[in-house]
């Protein structure tokens, strides 16, 4: 519950609507198919986070759900890159927790 009331790391966050800029990005071949969208703004555990009229997001999350659909309830989202703050959708697949985990996270 303590965690819950100290929101001091989120003072920080951009908030923005998004509005499809690139810039937020910076890109990076990684070897993969398309480069990586690597994340500008605040970082948190090693995922990009975003605030968006208000609310937090993981930046992975939030482009996925632009792109794509919303991830349903119970599923995650494994970065296919292994580049937590890449945000390239095309990066991402919906897993189960176990399969997040047995791929190492
Ligand atoms: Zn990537």
């Amino acid at each position: 519950m303590a965690r819950k009331s100290r929101k001091k790391g989120y003072k920080s966050l951009p908030c923005f609507s998004y509005q499809g800029d690139p810039n937020y990005f910076e890109f990076a071949d990684t070897g993969y198919k398309t480069p990586c969208w690597l994340w500008r703004g605040t970082i948190h555990r090693s995922y990009g986070q975003v605030c968006i009229k208000g609310i937090r997001y993981s930046v992975h999350k939030w482009m996925y759900e632009e792109y794509y659909e919303e991830v349903p309830l119970g599923l995650v989202l494994d970065h296919l890159c292994k580049i937590k703050h890449c945000g390239n959708p095309h990066h991402l697949e919906v897993v189960t927790v176990a399969v997040n985990i047995a791929r190492g996270g």
